[in-house]
């Protein structure tokens, strides 16, 4: 039987990835998600959530969710275009349109569709879209569906974009798209060069701001805000699924054109359910709160440079970068997972990367500071890096 065979060949795969440890575990949470959890019945101190200003269970947002379940339901049973559009939806797109300048914007159910439905609309065989070459999943999927040429960039290498945008000089578009913030590394793309070539080589800038929204930039317009270019990028992607609430909910913000042409084309957008009411209304809270929180941002600024001093001055090694993303190198994956491991048992949770994830040879422990940590979980963590950096030998 086919079905038979497919089993046997992915058991086969599966065992081969567990051999490796290239397999993938879910680790249970026993509790919401905060910057204390629990882990098999411990407390442990979350560092690895995308929940950079702590909104994921702030009290104003789960109070706007459950006061839009009460006034507008909790699901649709349609795309928006059929009968899934309710006043919410137009006035969450309004509010984000304005948060990042632009002049309207467009909600999908996550970033993922929002990366998903964005190129093959916009762009067909003669225009050329130049990616950088680490950007997001979903980009490069999004990126595969559509017909345009394909560029693909030497990570935030200016020489090589250069001549990428030349050999795309004959294209009718040229559109460059790049994450803002690359999560592995926490460095932000080269957004204020990027904008300089797009200018010569008359190119579209596109950014996918995932890992910034909400918290990067002085007033949470993110890493184009903090490079201080918002207002030569054309096209931003972002997600409510981080930063802005972490439940999920995605977008798309650009021109009215633009976001026209995608509500008549994006096939994420026609082809699946319209984000519930009540996601759409924390949405809109949580930017607001992110829009009005200058006090969580200086918090999380505060806690990532003792986090990070704390780390440098026990000897561990930091990827330097301005984002709450902190990367402790280690280079070998076994010795960066036995560490992860041990920092576990100390009541730290924080998740090692290695290879296929990142490139061979630079496993890391990856620390995601939130807001929301207290200087005592701080200090918790410092600690445990200390003791067990010295127990294994990787500090003195
Ligand atoms: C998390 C992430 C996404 C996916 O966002 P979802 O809303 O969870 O689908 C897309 N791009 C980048 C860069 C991300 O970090």
């Amino acid at each position: 039987m086919p079905d038979h065979s497919l089993n046997t060949h992915l058991a086969e795969q599966l065992a081969d990835l567990k051999s490796k440890g290239l397999y993938k575990r879910e680790r249970r949470i026993e509790t919401p998600q905060n910057p204390g959890i629990a882990v098999n019945g411990r407390e442990v101190v979350n560092f690895c959530a995308n929940n950079y200003l702590g909104l994921s269970n702030h009290p104003a947002i789960v109070r706007a969710a459950r006061d839009a379940l009460d006034q507008w339901g909790f699901g649709l049973s349609s795309v928006r275009f059929i009968c899934g559009t309710q006043e919410i939806h137009k006035r969450a797109e309004r509010q984000i349109a304005e948060f990042f300048g632009l002049a309207d914007s467009i909600l999908y159910i996550s970033c993922f569709d929002a990366n998903g439905g964005l190129f093959e609309p916009l762009l067909g065989e003669h225009d050329a879209i130049l990616s950088d070459e680490l950007n997001h999943a979903s980009i490069i999927d999004g990126v595969r569906l559509c017909k345009a040429q394909r560029f693909r960039y030497k990570h935030s290498n200016m020489a090589d974009l250069r001549t990428k945008l030349i050999e795309a000089k004959s294209a009718r578009f040229r559109m460059i798209f790049t994450d803002s913030v690359f999560s592995m590394d926490g460095d932000l793309a080269k957004l204020s060069e990027i904008c300089d070539l797009a200018d010569e080589f008359d190119a579209i800038v596109a950014i996918d701001d995932c890992h910034g929204t909400g918290h990067l930039g002085a007033t949470g317009r993110g890493a184009a805000e903090e490079l201080g270019v918002l207002d030569r990028i054309d096209i931003i992607t972002s997600t409510l699924g981080k930063t802005l609430g972490g439940a999920s909910g995605g977008f798309t913000a650009a021109s009215a054109e633009v976001v026209d042409w995608l509500r008549n084309r994006s096939r994420p957008y026609l082809f699946s359910n319209s984000v519930p009411p009540s996601l759409v209304a924390a949405g809109m809270k949580a930017l607001e709160l992110a829009d009005t929180s200058v006090e969580l941002r200086t918090k999380l600024k505060a806690n990532t440079a003792k986090m990070r001093h704390g780390l440098e001055a026990a000897g561990f090694t930091v990827k330097p970068g301005p984002t709450p993303i902190l990367p402790v190198m280690f280079g070998d994956a076994s010795i960066a997972g036995k560490f992860a491991e041990a920092l576990l048992a100390k009541g730290i949770y924080a998740v090692a990367f290695s290879f296929p994830v990142v490139p061979q040879g630079q496993a890391r422990i990856r620390l995601q500071v939130s807001a929301a940590h207290t200087d005592e979980q701080i200090e918790a963590a410092l600690t445990a890096f200390r003791e067990v950096g010295q127990a294994m030998g990787v500090v003195n």
